[in-house]
């Protein structure tokens, strides 16, 4: 089944039992708190949190999503893309567990012929909250045997937005992929094996203080319950096109082919090379994506998140052995045309999303060739010198008069088996931006300006899913 088949079929089951299927808000959040849009619910968060009035009372989409919190996983993982597609049913104050959870149940167990997603019953296993005995009746009563319904904690199943709010518990649905795939005894001994498709959210509580994930205050229940659900679009496609993992479905494995094809690399040989190739075709999709809802590279903010994926999709084509070769134009091109399936308008976009990404591509490969001759001396002089950890003033180097970002030179570090002083180079950091602020208080120097992640974070609190470290590293 394709990729488009499969939003399609949700948002059909959905529509077909009341729900208004609302299209996909872009990537950038009008959410000031968010940089990108990370799950389906957040164009809809005004009315779960009863600050507008939903003009429906269920909705679903198929909402595009960016995770930078997952963008190391890339590639290692079987089940983690940086961009990907959230399909979700909504309930404002309307059905609550006890129809959300019949409602999951049918459409994956129902037969593909009549518009299901076909899943044998014994495959799937819930997971529900500690101490929610009612939806693990109503999924014992939908047909799951209790041996296949498992109890999580807080950190696993319980859901809020890290800030006073709404919260509840929440109930996941995962797809047994088979013993070789790794450990019997379902989702809580492995996550490999057992693939989590769907997450439903039962928003009935409001939190009045929240410290960390699992450390917060339950106020009392909202005046009403409300259903949040997420199922991965390119988990289900893996499964329903019997793959191993999202990376090689319909719309990534073309991209994949299409860089092993340009850097003559043959796929499923090598497992670092493979690793390398599934971050191109993810990266470039997540790129691509990004670009077309109007995010450019820069030196902060989201357009550092585009940035640092793009460029890892360059180097990674380096790693691959592209030398000098431009290779990101026909990558794009194949990327236009296989989400242009979905989204028609990258189509007509798409000359200035191949500028946006060539010009990058332009920049960073002159920024490499310098700085990765200096980055191999730096190396191999630790290594002369018995050392383990690059010197803080190296990094910095590469950093101030090269223009490598520091998780550039982190992760080439790594592949060499090296580690960064990278205390150090924050302290070379700061001691730099002091000093250019002593120096010059009325010139106003090019430092970006990062002022804009502190106040967010002050307003949000740790808001686990945003890797505002990376941007805030690399925006010094
Ligand atoms: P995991 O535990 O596998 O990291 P999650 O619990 O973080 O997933 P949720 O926040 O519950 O994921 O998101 C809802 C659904 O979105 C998941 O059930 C999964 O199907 C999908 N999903 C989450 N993260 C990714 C990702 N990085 N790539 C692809 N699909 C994802
Ligand atoms: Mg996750
Ligand atoms: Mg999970
Ligand atoms: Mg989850």
């Amino acid at each position: 089944m394709e990729s488009a088949e499969i939003a399609r079929r949700f948002l059909r089951f959905f529509e077909e039992r009341g729900h208004t299927v609302v299209p996909s808000a872009s990537l950038i959040a009008e959410d000031p708190t968010l940089l990108l849009v990370n799950a389906g619910m957040v164009p809809f968060k005004p009315y779960f949190l009863g600050q507008q009035k939903p003009p429906y009372k269920r909705a679903a989409s198929a909402q595009k999503v960016v995770r930078t919190l997952d963008i190391d996983e890339v590639g290692k993982t079987t089940r983690h893309a940086s961009f990907f597609q959230m399909l979700g049913n909504f309930s404002f104050g309307d059905y609550f567990k006890e129809q959300a959870i019949p409602f999951a149940w049918e459409l994956l167990t129902r037969p593909e012929s009549e518009g299901g997603f076909g899943f044998p019953e014994d495959r799937l296993w819930a997971t529900v909250y500690l101490d929610d005995d009612e939806a693990a009746d109503i999924w014992r009563k939908a047909g799951v045997p209790q041996e296949r319904i498992q109890r999580r904690d807080l950190a696993d199943n319980y859901w809020h937005m890290g800030v006073p709010g709404p919260g509840g518990p929440c109930s996941e649905i995962y797809y047994d992929r088979g013993p070789e795939y790794g450990r019997e005894g379902g989702p809580i001994a492995d996550e490999n094996r057992y693939l989590e498709v769907w997450n439903n959210v039962f928003m009935q509580y409001q939190l009045s203080a929240v410290r960390t994930k699992i450390d917060f205050d339950i106020a009392g229940e909202l005046p009403a319950k409300s259903v949040d659900t997420g199922m991965g679009l390119e988990r289900m496609a893996a499964i329903l096109q019997g793959v191993d993992n999202i990376y090689e479905i319909d719309t990534t494995y073309k991209i994949l082919d299409r860089a092993a094809d340009l850097t003559k690399t043959r796929y499923g040989r090598d497992e670092r090379a493979d690793v390398s190739l599934r971050v191109v075709a993810d990266h470039v999709r997540t790129g691509v994506m990004l670009v077309a809802d109007g995010v450019l590279p820069s030196n902060e903010g989201r357009g550092y998140v585009l940035r640092r994926i793009l460029r890892r999709a360059i180097r990674n084509l380096r790693l691959l052995g592209a030398g000098e070769e431009r290779y990101m134009h026909e990558l794009t091109a194949v990327t236009v045309e296989v989400m242009g399936e979905q989204y028609a308008e990258l189509k007509a976009d798409a000359p200035q999303i191949h500028g946006v990404i060539d010009a990058e591509e332009a920049s960073f490969l002159g920024t490499l060739r310098t700085g990765t001759a200096i980055f191999d001396v730096a190396a191999e002089e630790t290594k002369r010198k018995g050392r383990a950890t690059l010197a803080a003033d190296q990094a910095f180097q590469l950093h101030d008069t090269y223009g490598f970002p520091i998780d550039l030179t982190l992760e080439m570090a790594s592949e060499q088996g090296l580690q960064v002083d990278e205390e150090g180079f924050r302290r070379l950091m700061k001691e730099q931006r002091d000093r250019a602020k002593a120096d010059a208080a009325a010139k106003k120097t090019g430092n970006a300006d990062i002022s804009i992640f502190g106040t967010l974070l002050e307003k949000t609190g740790k808001v686990e899913f945003l890797g505002y470290d990376h941007v805030t590293a690399e925006a010094e």
